[in-house]
């Protein structure tokens, strides 16, 4: 994929503060988007289709999985979610810089994905009693579902060594401001000279 602009990756246990953390950094850095994923979850109270996600049925999902029209795409948490391939490369040509909410097994298939370089940012909540405290406040999922993500909490947490960076939301002010400088550092290194190239600051026009 030759692409202009860079593709960042962000991925956390369910109730971490990703969603959060995301919409303030978006705020506050420009030229950034976000990519909105397919799933057949059904939306929550205050979701928009089209911007949180596009809401689409099972059928649909798996007509553009036959399609090939995914990036990757995971079951999480019993339902599933995936990322338009065709969105994220037009977006990347036109050299905007992208945002991909996803889970540890959608970075896992980006990362063996030779055409693809990604930039990985892993969210981390301060404990799993603090996540946990945070899923139940949303007020967004029945017992079932909470019980479902805390148990698969666990094992997302230990993918959070093979991410390039991690960022602890404990005080959302400071995580939000760390990420933020994940991204504009990385933007830095994105536009690092060719080994031996200098700038010429001569004005000579
Ligand atoms: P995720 O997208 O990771 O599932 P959300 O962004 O929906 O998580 O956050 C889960 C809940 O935790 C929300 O009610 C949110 O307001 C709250 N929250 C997020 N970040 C913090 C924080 N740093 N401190 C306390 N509560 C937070
Ligand atoms: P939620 O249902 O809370 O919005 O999201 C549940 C999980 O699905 C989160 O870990 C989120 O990052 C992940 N997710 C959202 N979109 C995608 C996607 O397109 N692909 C994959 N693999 N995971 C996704």
């Amino acid at each position: 994929m030759a692409a202009k602009g860079q593709l960042f990756i962000l991925s956390a246990p369910s109730g971490a503060g990703k969603t959060t953390l995301l919409k303030k950094v978006m705020a506050q850095v420009v030229g950034l988007a976000f990519s909105v994923s397919h799933t057949t979850r059904s939306p929550r109270s205050g979701e928009k289709d089209g911007v949180d996600y596009h809401f689409v049925s099972m059928e649909e999902f798996r007509t553009m999985c036959d399609q090939g029209l995914f990036l990757e795409w995971a079951e999480v948490h019993g339902n599933f979610y995936g990322t338009s391939r065709p969105a994220v490369v037009k977006q990347l040509e036109q050299g905007q810089d992208i945002i991909l909410d996803i889970d540890v097994q959608g970075a896992a298939i980006i990362w063996k994905d030779p055409t693809i370089e990604a930039v990985s940012v892993f969210i981390a909540p301060p404990s799993l009693q603090e996540l946990e405290k945070r899923l139940r406040g949303r007020g967004t999922e029945t017992n079932e579902t909470i019980e479902l993500r805390l148990n698969n909490a666990a094992r997302e947490m230990e993918a959070a060594s093979d991410y390039e960076y991690l960022v602890i939301n404990d005080s959302l002010e400071e995580a939000a401001a760390t990420l933020q400088a994940v991204i504009i550092a990385q933007r830095c290194r994105g536009h690092r000279l060719p080994t031996g190239e200098s700038i010429d600051l001569r004005n000579d026009t």
